[in-house]
């Protein structure tokens, strides 16, 4: 499927729900001071279910071709002293800012790379389609600061729209490009806010925990 079928199926049809976890982290590689949101990857079940099936083999992220997950741990800025009571050692997760998830968008395969990788049911394994990402995927949702973001400011950007897999559904653009996020659709993949031009960015993933 190529990508402009893909998305266009993305975009078609879809429900919402599914489990999602989060962790916090601290300061970051990029050194960021405030913390940022760490998130499991897409089709995670609930996080103690999570932590119980996970043996950290990392099948998920070698097979991710973005890159977009790492094993947690302090060198790439886990701060396990704010961890909530679930958050562990070498258990996979998502920093947007550095890497996001793109949904396989560009990948010849039926099913989320990553999810497919899973040997345990710890991720459960999620199709290629815009129903089945909707039902079970949830790994954050998107924030916008209207403080700071330049289309709501003066500017006219709409990056962050545009880098949405889900554009016109999850977010789409108002006047001066400004984003209008819809959290219905908002998977919380993390594109927006690796997109997002402004720094500290004015749009982000938060995910559910917090
Ligand atoms: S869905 Fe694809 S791009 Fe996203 S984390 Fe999984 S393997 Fe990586
Ligand atoms: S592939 Fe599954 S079991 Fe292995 S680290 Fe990733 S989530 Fe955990």
């Amino acid at each position: 499927m190529n990508r402009r079928n893909f998305l266009r199926n993305l975009t078609a049809t879809g429900l919402t729900g599914g489990a999602c976890a989060a962790l916090l982290v601290g300061e970051g590689e990029e050194g960021e001071t405030s913390a940022e949101a760490g998130l499991r990857p897409p089709g995670a079940v609930d996080e103690e279910e999570f932590l119980s099936r996970c043996i950290r083999c990392f099948r998920c992220g070698d097979a991710c071709p973005n890159r977009a997950i790492v094993a947690l741990n302090e060198v790439n800025g886990a701060d396990f002293s704010r961890l909530p009571k679930h958050g562990e050692r070498g258990t996979p997760a998502i920093f947007p800012r550095r890497q996001a998830c793109m949904l396989c968008v560009d990948v010849e395969a039926d099913e989320l790379l990553c999810t497919a990788a899973c040997p345990t049911g710890a991720l459960e394994l999620v199709k290629k389609t815009s129903e089945d990402i909707q039902a079970k995927v949830k790994m954050g949702r998107a924030r916008i600061d209207t403080n700071i973001c330049y289309s709501y400011n003066g500017a006219s950007c709409g990056v962050c729209v545009r880098a949405c897999p889900f554009e016109g559904k999850a977010l789409k653009a108002g006047f001066f490009e400004r984003p209008i996020l819809n959290e219905d659709w908002c998977v919380g993949c993390g594109l927006c806010e690796r997109a997002c031009i402004r720094y500290p960015q004015a749009i982000s993933v938060e995910g559910l925990e917090q």
